[in-house]
């Protein structure tokens, strides 16, 4: 059942007419479909069922803390890449011992907040990382768990600017040198080390990719083995993708299989670090039409949402679908939907066919649940739009509007400006 609808031309969240929304909450705004973002979460879990596994919601996908609760509800845990994502992820009661620490650049204090909290993991992604976390938790008196997280070089065949886990990128350990490292980390007296890591990619559509991660994990945790270090954890990462327009990605439950019949029967528990398959299509961007423009070679339709409030087009040229939260009997034309921000990158979509929309008129751009929101800025002074969670018949703001306070809090101005 899919929770973004078209009732008598009128599209709806659930049970929420989202032209009512617009009423009452100011556009542009994210809407997310409680009913959505349980149901995804709770087919991932499942999938995996048959295997002991922990699902770390990757936070950086969407942060929101209301969000996060509804993971940790459902018996989630946390990826998180930050202190800041920690602290939400706390803020949204994720239990510590179901928090992954992932990052190429943790530093000192984010690791000793870590330490603090008691997390379940650090996927340490360089020696000198090691060595520093080694010293943290000598400071604090405590064993650091560790994994590695390893580049498997594996080619996942998506967008350049999201693939991770090749030899050129800047994550994980070589492969080559895990061995190495894990000999290192087991002489040191304040690591303890449980597990292996790797991620691969963002939105990747094929099974293969992932299969060829997890026989690489494999074979270093049977190397690791014969070496006399045992592990308890091997953490498969995130990045399975979804459809925004035509793409075909595995479901999770082929993903699933895929994966648990190489770890059958041994002994580990499984991590998974999912983020936009879980919340990508649970969420959308809700926009009015300002102006439209006709120029001699090109249609423009200029909404009040901008690159600020969702960037994955500027900066991947990511293709979301737009639709009319009213559909009308309407002339099709060929339109650029863009933003106010004054870049000629400030765009939704280019050359896409569209209704020919008036001014004031909504559209929905879908999809955008995933690197929606927490990849907004406040680029242009924009204020970035309000949450808005949709529960059956009634909708919750999640999430206020920012306002121009809130734009220069933390500013002031020297004396010798007075
Ligand atoms: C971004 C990220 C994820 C989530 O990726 P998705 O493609 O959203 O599933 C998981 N793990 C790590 C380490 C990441 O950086």
């Amino acid at each position: 059942m899919h929770h973004f609808q078209y009732r008598n031309g009128n599209l709806y969240c659930e049970e929420v007419k989202i032209s009512d929304i617009a009423e009452e909450v100011v556009t542009p705004f994210y809407l997310y479909s409680y009913a959505t973002l349980s149901r995804h979460f709770t087919v991932f879990d499942e999938a995996f069922s048959k295997l002991p596994h922990i699902v770390c919601f990757s936070v950086k996908s969407n942060s929101n803390i209301s969000i996060l609760r509804i993971f940790g509800k459902l018996g989630g845990g946390a990826d998180v890449v930050s202190g800041g994502e920690l602290y939400r992820a706390l803020k949204a009661n994720i239990e510590p011992k179901k928090i992954v620490f992932s990052g190429v650049g943790k530093s000192r204090s984010e690791i000793e907040f870590a330490l603090k909290t008691g997390v379940l993991m650090f996927n340490v992604e360089s020696e000198g990382e090691m060595m520093v976390l080694n010293a943290c938790a000598s400071t604090l008196n405590v064993r650091a768990p560790l994994s590695f997280r390893v580049n498997p070089d594996v080619d996942p065949k998506t967008h350049p600017y999201i693939v991770t886990g090749l030899k050129e990128n800047k994550f994980g350990v070589e492969s080559s040198d895990a061995l190495r490292l894990y000999l290192l980390a087991k002489d040191l007296p304040h690591i303890e080390i449980i597990g292996i890591d790797c991620h691969i990619g963002s939105q990747v559509t094929e099974l293969e990719p992932f299969v060829d991660a997890l026989t690489q994990l494999k074979r270093l945790v049977f190397e690791l083995k014969n070496k006399g270090i045992e592990l308890k954890y091997v953490d498969l990462g995130g990045g399975l993708g979804i459809t925004y327009d035509r793409e075909e990605p595995p479901h999770p439950n082929i993903y699933a299989q895929a994966i648990v019949s190489h770890l059958e029967g041994l002994n580990y528990t499984l991590i998974l670090e999912p983020g936009r398959v879980i919340v990508g299509n649970a969420g959308i961007l809700v926009t009015k039409v300002l102006y439209t423009k006709r120029h001699l070679e090109k249609n423009f339709i200029i909404v009040d949402a901008g690159m600020n409030d969702l960037v994955r087009p500027s900066l991947y040229g990511s293709y979301h679908t737009i639709q009319p939260v009213e559909k009308r009997d309407r002339e099709m034309i060929v339109a650029d939907v863009v933003g106010p921000i004054c870049e000629s990158g400030d765009f939704f979509a280019k050359d896409r066919v569209l209704p020919d929309v008036k001014s004031g008129e909504l559209l929905a751009i879908m999809s955008a649940g995933a690197y929606g929101f927490t990849m907004a800025s406040n680029y242009n002074t924009r204020p970035r739009p309000p949450e808005i969670l949709v529960k059956e018949d009634k909708f919750f703001i999640i999430r206020e509007r920012e306002n121009y306070q809130d734009l220069v809090r933390g500013e002031s101005i020297p004396q010798f400006l007075l």
